[in-house]
């Protein structure tokens, strides 16, 4: 092991810093002057004064933790709940989500998936459960079905199959976005399946999807692989549904509209295409009978 020289000719500070920097303390560092000093000014003694450097440290840590976890994630994109706008999809229920929010479903290896067509939110969605995992300490992985398909191939040709299949079953929660868009070769659908095999009742996996359960054998090629699969990946699941009106079609256009008509305009204000001609029960998003 090699050790930084020690300086020894420095002021106490300089010393402090590099004492701090070896004990990998940096928030200590950045800190110390300037809560010593609010600690003079408040009469605080010094175990409190050490006490709120202690918390700083640790909450700086937690989120150079957190930050760490999302990169690892590889999310394209960070997306949250607090962007979602669950009045523009009526069907879901928001009630669900927000409870998946929680992230308890991951301590008990459950599943969900998302279905719906494409364009309604699915993505967005398993980005923010993605999210919200990794601010509540658990490793997250994201993917596309078909960038998965690919690494497993690469994996299988350089004979490193089974360390990738290792780091896929250590996720705490994987999220396989967009299963159905391609077709799988009868190889690509095995090693995939292998995926889903190993984190059965293990670890909980996020499936995102524009087709239905009975057109997955489409995907699959086989009706028993899809079988054995859809069997393990729905034993313990919640299924978000989020069927409805495309939220990309719907902006482009409310914005061709805006375009069109300006502001105050009677017609820009109009209602006529959206799930604002609904009553919906801003709480669980149900579609009420008016
Ligand atoms: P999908 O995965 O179902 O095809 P996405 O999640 O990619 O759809 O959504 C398309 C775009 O519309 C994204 O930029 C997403 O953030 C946005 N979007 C979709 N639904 C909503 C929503 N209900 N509230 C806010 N943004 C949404
Ligand atoms: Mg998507």
């Amino acid at each position: 092991m090699t050790t930084a020289p020690t300086p020894t000719d420095g002021t106490p500070q300089v010393l402090l810093a590099h004492h701090l920097k070896l004990l990998k303390l940096p928030t200590f560092l950045r800190e110390y002057d300037k809560v010593a000093r609010e600690c003079a000014a408040d009469r605080v003694d010094h175990p409190r004064f050490l006490l709120r450097l202690a918390e700083l440290e640790l909450l700086h840590r937690e989120r150079r933790v957190v930050e760490r976890r999302i990169r690892e994630a590889r999310f394209p994109a960070v997306k949250s709940l607090d962007t979602f706008d669950f009045l523009a999809i009526a069907r879901l229920n928001k009630m669900l989500v927000l409870e998946l929010a929680r992230c308890e479903y991951i301590l008990r290896r459950e599943n969900v998936i998302a279905l719906g067509n494409s364009g309604t939110g699915k993505t967005h969605a398993a980005l923010a459960l993605g999210l919200a995992a990794c601010q509540r300490g658990f490793s997250v992985g994201f993917t596309t079905a078909a960038a998965l398909v690919h690494q497993l191939m690469e994996a299988r040709d350089e004979r490193r199959l089974l360390k990738l299949q290792n780091q896929l079953a250590a996720y705490k929660l994987l999220i396989i976005d967009e299963l159905g868009y391609v077709p799988l070769t009868a190889t690509g659908a095995e090693l995939l399946f292998e995926v889903f095999s190993r984190r059965y009742e293990r670890a909980s996996t996020i499936v995102t999807s524009n087709l239905p359960f009975d057109e997955w054998t489409s995907v699959f090629g086989s009706e028993r692989l899809t079988g054995a699969l859809l069997d393990r990946l729905t034993h313990h699941v919640h299924i978000l549904e989020f069927n409805g009106d495309s939220y990309r079609l719907k902006q482009s256009t409310v914005r061709e509209r805006r375009a069109i008509y300006p502001a105050g305009d009677s017609i820009a204000a109009g209602r006529s295409d959206t799930a604002a001609d609904l009553t919906i029960d801003r709480e669980t998003g149900e579609i009420l009978d008016t």
